[in-house]
């Protein structure tokens, strides 16, 4: 029987598992959490009991059916969950086990990498100061932990993540001081035809906004964040709102322009990547049915292109049929085909939501010398131009090379993009042309004193 392994129980993962036991196989559902459900359906602890329909708000039916999918198949698969795969090669995962702190290899004949995404940082001067989050960091913490960031929280960046941690967080009892939106309106006006085609999802964006602004949130679009505000931790956040700069005062921030792929593990699986404008970023390819680049390797969910977690369940499930019928295994030709077409009209909106919250294509000329890139090594906007400026470097790993950054704990999974662009605007080329920081492993920190598995020390 083929070994297939997926990596990531969110609702990829989840479909995909559920997919490949409807066709008697017993796959292998690696997870570095604790619990599956992945980012947006993330399970709080056992013990804790928060009601789905207040953890999840709308998407407490959906919560609550890709749960009983996992819970469902727990019988018929192996699932482990803090099990962190942080390295990959042909045939072969290195996985950390949190409980025990021992690495273990986990061998595959095909694999699903599923392994979602996380926020987009363009950093701002003071984004370094305790009490800055990441808009997914801030929602985490209430999703998991039932806590909350701060008292009076200022929202600040773009994406729909945006309006929808604000709602989140207003709800739950904090005081949202603003959301400070770098997209304007008329952003949003112009992205309305392409948005239209999921109603649905138009109207959940469209009520957070109109049910912050009936509760006295403010709304400011069309912003620059100038620098978040403290000495020993955030006391305040300056923006210009377009004619003047502006200072909130505030205990806690949460930012992001939206959110980034997590792709390492394609890459150490030596997938071929391409430029995708609407990300900005370089992403592994893949067809139609999520087969990427090296046979045996399938991509599903926003780990290869965000599109939102109805397209990951779509997409795991897609992945799960692809890896059956290149088994030889007889499936449901006209669902994988319902699949393909359902991903493709989602692909529409998500090119609408680009439309409505615009990457700042000015950051980098507007980011000072003196701002920290890379907080692991303490690389700054200067930093980077030095280099560029000195060695003439336009490429991303000579300027890892040459100034350390994205060398530290993060491995560039929060400074990339923000270097990519510096990079790109400091050498006077696009950003498509700088390519990517190259994978490494440990794609994310493990402990140094790492027990090897007897069994897999070779
Ligand atoms: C922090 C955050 C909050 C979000 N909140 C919302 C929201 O409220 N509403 C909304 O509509 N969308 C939200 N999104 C987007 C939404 O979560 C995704 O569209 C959807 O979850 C994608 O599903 P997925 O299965 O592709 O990935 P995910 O749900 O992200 O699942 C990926 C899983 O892979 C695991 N993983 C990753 N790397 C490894 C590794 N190396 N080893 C082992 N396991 C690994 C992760 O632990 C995770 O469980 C959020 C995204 C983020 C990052």
């Amino acid at each position: 029987m083929t070994c297939a392994v997926i990596v990531g129980a969110g609702p990829a993962g989840i479909r995909a598992a559920q997919t490949l036991v409807a066709h008697g196989l017993r796959p292998v559902l690696l997870d570095e959490a604790a619990r599956a459900g992945g980012q947006i359906y993330r399970r709080p602890p056992a013990h804790f009991e928060r009601p789905a329909e207040k953890l999840y708000g709308t998407e407490a039916g959906r919560a609550r059916a890709v749960h009983a999918a996992i819970d469902g198949i727990a019988e018929r698969i192996d699932y482990r969950p803090d099990s962190l795969v942080w390295s990959a090669q042909p045939g072969r995962l290195d996985v950390l086990d949190a409980a025990s702190g021992s690495t273990r290899a986990v061998a595959y004949d095909r694999v699903i990498v599923a392994t979602g995404a996380t926020d987009r940082i363009l950093p701002v001067p003071g984004w370094t100061l305790p009490g800055v989050y990441g808009l997914g960091g801030a929602q985490v913490a209430l999703k998991f932990q039932g806590c909350a960031i701060g008292g009076r929280v200022v929202f600040m960046g773009s994406g729909p993540l945006l309006y929808l941690v604000a709602y989140q967080y207003a709800k739950a009892g904090a005081e949202v001081v603003a959301v400070l939106d770098t997209a304007a309106l008329s952003d949003q006006v112009a992205a309305l035809p392409r948005m239209l085609g999921q109603p649905a999802t138009l109207a959940k964006g469209l009520f957070y906004v109109a049910w912050l602004r009936a509760h006295g949130v403010a709304l400011h679009g069309g912003v620059r964040p100038v620098r978040v505000m403290g000495d020993e931790r955030v006391d305040g956040v300056v923006f210009h709102d377009g004619t003047a700069e502006r200072t909130l005062a505030c205990d806690a921030v949460g930012f992001g322009h939206a959110l980034r792929s997590e792709t390492q593990l394609a890459d150490l699986l030596g997938c071929r990547f391409a430029f995708a404008p609407m990300q900005r970023a370089h992403l592994p390819e893949r067809d139609a049915a999520g087969r990427s680049s090296v046979p045996g390797v399938y991509l599903a969910g926003d780990g290869a292109g965000i599109m939102g977690a109805d397209a990951a369940e779509w997409a795991g499930e897609r992945a799960a049929l692809a890896l059956l019928q290149d088994d030889g295994v007889a499936v449901d030709a006209a669902r994988a085909t319902s699949l393909e077409k359902r991903l493709s009209r989602i692909g529409s909106f998500r090119r609408g939501l680009e439309r409505a919250f615009p990457f700042p294509e000015d950051w980098a000329a507007q980011a000072p010398d003196e701002l920290v890139v890379c907080r692991c090594e303490n690389i700054t906007a200067g930093d980077l131009r030095a280099v560029v400026r000195c060695t003439g470097a336009d490429e991303m790993n000579r300027l890892k090379a040459l100034s350390r950054v994205g060398m530290g704990r993060c491995q560039g999974r929060m400074c990339g993009a923000a270097a990519a662009e510096l990079l790109a605007h400091a050498a006077g080329v696009p950003v498509a042309q700088v390519g990517r920081l190259r994978g490494q492993a440990p794609i994310k920190p493990i402990p140094m004193g790492l027990v090897v598995a007897p069994e897999t020390a070779s």
